[in-house]
């Protein structure tokens, strides 16, 4: 019979890091276009499972070394190959049992009715403006689970400042996926607080000061993710030469939101994006190889 180490045993098998289970009653009083049990009304629990994204990948752009595998390896082929194999395999398993499995991977460009917020990682992001509920009552479609607080609810980790998911032993180098189900599972506790403690190295790290004391500026970390810094070692003499604002750009302290963010993408093409819709990352994800140092010296991972 199917049962919670039999699911935890598979997805390790599959190539998790990390495996829990959250009470579908953790997800009362989300938004509808949040919640699980609009997705599938008689969910019983919702299983979290976060893959390991290699530390060398981030260690290499830190260096300065190589950027483009992290976009690719580290986030296009986790979130659209493995993630969607792993999810078939385990999402068989549960329905060869007889249960529904809603596999849910991330969703990189679609923003839900009211997210105004964007994901760096993609060419652009869309917001489902003009979708509408079809009866009183459902939701405004496409839901998307909020993955950092499911994740936290199936007591995988927490959310720290920098807006990275934190796991004990993994820290803030995963990517993450779920499966929503009736299968009758024990489920875990909740992740208790985070082992974020709000040192600042992420803010510190951030070439854009994306990082403010409330998290990330979406839109800051795009043109940042980019490359519009200084510390970019792709950056030609002439980049923005006629820019009233290329110093400020340049120094990280421009303010951007979602219009004048856009407005630079064009400029912001150092390394080819064009034929996965994946954006190398410029920045090198200081904000988290930051966070990882710390955490580490911390001896917490
Ligand atoms: S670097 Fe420090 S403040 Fe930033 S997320 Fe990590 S622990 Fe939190
Ligand atoms: S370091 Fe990069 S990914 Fe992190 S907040 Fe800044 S621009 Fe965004």
């Amino acid at each position: 019979m199917l049962n919670a180490e039999i699911i935890k045993q598979k997805a390790r098998e599959f190539g998790a890091a990390a495996v829990g289970i959250a009470d579908i009653a953790c997800f009362d009083g989300v938004a509808p276009q949040r919640d699980p049990k609009m997705v599938l009304p008689n969910a019983r629990c919702v299983i979290g499972c976060a893959f390991r994204v290699p530390r060398a990948l981030y260690r290499a752009m830190a260096e300065k070394r190589q950027f483009y595998q992290y976009a690719q390896t580290g986030v296009k082929y986790i979130d659209e190959d493995l993630s969607v194999l792993f999810l078939l395999k385990l999402g068989a398993i549960i329905e060869n049992a007889g249960y529904d499995a809603c596999l849910q991977r991330n969703v990189s460009n679609l923003k839900i009715k009211g997210d105004h917020t964007t994901n760096p990682e993609v060419s652009d992001t869309y917001e489902l403006v003009h979708a509408e509920a079809v009866a009183p009552g459902k939701p405004t479609p496409e839901i998307i689970l909020d993955f950092n607080f499911a994740a936290q609810m199936c007591g995988i980790g927490a959310v720290g400042r920098a807006g990275h998911l934190i796991a004990p032993k993994l820290g803030p180098f995963l990517r993450l996926v779920f499966i929503i189900t009736d299968a009758p599972l024990e489920c875990d506790q909740p992740f208790e607080g985070t082992l974020c403690d709000n040192c600042g190295a992420c803010a510190a790290a951030c070439p854009g000061n994306a990082i403010g004391e409330n998290g990330v500026d979406s839109w800051q970390c795009a043109a940042y993710y980019r490359g519009a810094h200084r510390s970019n070692p792709f950056l030609e003499e002439d980049f923005l030469k006629d820019h009233p604002r290329r110093e400020a750009i340049l120094n990280g302290t421009e303010k951007f939101n979602r219009e004048s963010a856009r407005a630079l993408y064009p400029e912001l093409d150092f390394l080819p994006s064009r034929p996965t819709g994946y954006i190398p990352c410029i920045c090198g994800k200081a904000c988290a190889v930051a966070c990882y140092r710390h955490l580490k010296e911390k001896g917490l991972l």
